[in-house]
């Protein structure tokens, strides 16, 4: 059988049932039979009636004792009948399926299953759910059954159905790509039994071979694709090639002299650089590291070379910021910087968009409004994007495609743990930053609850005294009967009741008009605010040396990553700065959590311990984090077979061309693409 048909050629599925699969997005005789169940119950273990206990679930093997009643209670039809096993009675009761009264056949056996209770001293199941007892192997119990995300009207019973009845018939069919020596080596089983056990485990054994399998050959798959992909960029020729790499006018500008890890940032993109190739480089490096400084180096080498640099920050004040501190860089050189954000006057916009095409503008810094279709670049020869995990991968690529195969370079302050890397930058080469500018201090952070208020407004009081600025930062904004959390709104007001009323204070949020959120930060920035109360939209790109206290409201609602982050915007400066945290909560992770970030100033660390408790999917926060989706395989969980997978990965010049070629058919089926355009 043809696994690309339509999931309708198959038996007992006809236009309803089709349209209900199609609704889980299985269209093909193979996304059926690689829906992957979401759990499973254990009904391999059969209790006798004498045995079981109420208020848990069972699975038994009895007889209906006679042909089952039917009542109304008032507009609800009801079934009872007793089951028999042997050993025990008990009564089964189903409502509105009347027709169940005639279904059971006196002599035979089936297998129910519920969740038996005590109703007027009889021991009851309530809809159970049953099976006739076969020679031939049963679907839904006397086994490990598998339990399926569903749709209205889709229900557990159909499906597995349907799936076990499919497996059947094609097993013949269900190629194995994943050639013998690779099997053996990573202790893989054959196909064909993987996806019959990842349904219906024959045991608990087979499951995790089977699950061991399926994972392994997800992220294989995975990561021989974002390798192909980077291996198919350095076959691609940038429209425009570099030679000039003199540098040193734009770095004799710097009010400081590079750290060894920046320089060898800057040699190692001056090496891509070089190449007739595009560069596709990640530079991560820890809050403060200097990234923007290389960018700006880059730039500068676009510039000499004669193309366009595009700038991506995430949010507007991080943009504005850029913009601010590449023009201050590069005044007085002859380079023309703009920029391009959402807030600006549609004639603004319309005359920076001239520029750009025009060639005046040499770098452009802006938000995603750079990948608008009507955002046209002359000669664009380097993109930068800063922060990236706030972009989706897709968008990386939209700004991209702007030029004629550019250079990318891309920015992260999120170190993220090695794993997770692979699969989320896989496709790019990465260098990172390891050294922090000389003379940074420690930031002194330390974890105390609510308690400690006085103390700590006393203390922010008596710094900004001496001339210091501080943040505050609460997890919401307006004030909520549900929970207790700290609101910016709420607490700008209970300053007044504490000696911070004597200082200015401001503050900044998501929801403020982006004018008045720009003029709160400038403000600040100029050292006209003492104190800034915010959400986390400081957290990220906000660079004042003179704020040196970082409090932390609701500290518990945060990740470590995004901690580290918010501690980042201080110690900027000269002057020894603070991080306090506060946090009521007794919980032990919490605390525990929370005394990790007193312990560590290594973003890193940080991440990693972050990722281990709380897993990718939080470890990103709810924004779009780029990740791709994944039918089985958890990050999080499975980072050792992710391991495996990479290795097998870096060893695949080892396969022969036949064995080759068959994981890249697989690969195609995937994918959807036409295997004749695989050039890898
Ligand atoms: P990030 O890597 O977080 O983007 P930035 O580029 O914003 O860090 O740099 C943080 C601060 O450190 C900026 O104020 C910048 O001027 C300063 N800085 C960057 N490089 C150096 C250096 N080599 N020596 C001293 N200060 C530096
Ligand atoms: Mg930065």
């Amino acid at each position: 059988m043809d696994l690309k048909a339509p999931v309708e050629t198959i038996k007992n599925v006809g236009e309803k049932r089709k349209e209900l699969l199609n609704k889980v997005g299985i269209y093909t005789v193979r996304d059926l039979i690689e829906y992957i169940p979401r759990d499973y119950a254990d009904r391999s273990r059969l209790t006798p009636l004498c045995d079981v206990k109420e208020g848990e679930e069972y699975t038994v093997r009895a007889k209906m004792k006679k042909k089952p009643e039917m009542t109304a209670r008032g507009r609800v039809v009801v079934v009872r009948g007793i089951i028999n096993d042997g050993t025990g009675e008990a009564v089964a009761v189903w409502f509105n399926r009347g027709y169940l009264r005639n279904t059971f056949d006196m002599s035979k056996e089936y297998y129910f299953t519920g969740v038996f209770e005590n109703r007027m001293g009889r021991l009851t199941l309530t809809s159970p759910d049953f099976e006739e007892v076969r020679e031939s192997e049963a679907i839904n119990a006397g086994r490990i059954v598998p339990v399926y995300h569903l749709t209205k009207k889709l229900n557990q019973k159909l499906l597995r159905k349907l799936i076990y009845d499919c497996l059947e018939s094609i097993e013949g069919d269900i190629e194995e790509f994943m050639p013998y020596s690779v099997r053996r080596r990573y202790g893989l089983c054959g196909r064909a039994y993987a996806l019959k056990n990842i349904h219906f485990p024959e045991s608990r054994d087979a499951f995790f071979a089977a699950r061991r399998r399926l994972v392994f050959e997800e992220l294989f798959i995975l990561r021989l694709r974002l390798l192909n992909i980077k291996k198919g960029i350095k076959k691609q020729y940038t429209g425009l090639e570099f030679s000039f790499f003199e540098t040193d006018r734009i770095i004799g500008r710097f009010p400081f002299r590079l750290t060894s890890g920046q320089e060898e940032a800057l040699e190692e993109i001056i090496e891509d650089m070089s190449q007739k190739h595009p560069m596709n480089r990640l530079i991560q490096g820890d809050v403060g590291s200097g990234k923007t400084a290389v960018a700006q180096v880059c730039a500068y080498i676009a510039y000499i070379n004669g193309a366009q640099t595009a700038v991506m920050a995430p949010t507007d004040v991080l943009a504005t910021q850029h913009y601010i501190s590449f023009c201050e860089l590069f005044e007085g050189m002859g380079i023309s910087v703009v920029l391009l954000k959402g807030s600006m006057s549609a004639k603004e916009k319309r005359e920076t968009k001239r520029l750009i095409a025009d060639g005046e503008a040499h770098i452009v810094i802006g938000t995603h409004t750079l990948i608008q279709s009507d955002v046209v670049f002359k000669e664009l020869g380097l993109v930068i994007t800063d922060e990236q995990h706030r972009f989706g991968v897709n968008q990386r690529g939209l700004l991209t495609a702007k030029g004629t195969n550019p250079h990318t370079l891309i920015m992260s302050a999120t170190p993220i743990p090695r794993t997770l890397g692979l699969i989320l930058y896989g496709d790019l080469d990465i260098t990172t930053i390891k050294t922090m500018p000389a003379g940074r201090k420690k930031i002194d952070t330390s974890f105390v609850d609510s308690s400690y208020h006085e103390r700590i407004y006393n203390f922010i009081y008596k710094h900004v005294k001496q001339g210091r600025q501080a943040y505050i930062v609460c997890p919401v904004i307006e004030e909520n009967d549900k929970t207790e959390l700290k609101s910016v709104k709420e607490y700008f007001r209970s300053l007044e009741g504490t000696p911070l009323r004597e200082l200015n204070t401001a503050i900044v949020h998501g929801r403020m008009k982006a004018e008045e959120k720009q003029r709160a930060m400038d403000d600040f920035a100029a050292g006209k605010t003492d104190v800034l109360v915010a959400t986390t939209v400081i957290e990220v790109g906000i660079n004042v040396a003179n704020a040196n206290i970082m409090l932390i409201e609701n500290a518990e609602r945060y990740g470590l990553s995004q901690l580290h982050q918010l501690r980042g915007r201080v110690g900027r400066g000269e002057h020894q700065s603070y991080c306090i945290l506060v946090s009521d909560k007794k919980d032990k992770t919490v605390r525990d959590r929370l005394k990790t970030m007193v312990k560590s100033a290594d973003g890193f660390e940080l991440s990693e311990k972050d990722l281990m408790l709380r897993g990718p999917g939080e470890f990103f926060g709810v924004r779009q984090h780029g990740l791709p989706e994944l039918k089985i395989a958890n990050l999080y969980k499975d980072m050792d077979i992710l391991r495996e997978a990479d290795d097998c990965v870096s060893h695949i010049e080892e396969l022969s061309a036949e064995e080759y070629g068959a994981i890249i058919k697989r690969i195609g089926e995937i994918y959807d693409f036409d295997n004749k355009n695989v050039t890898f």
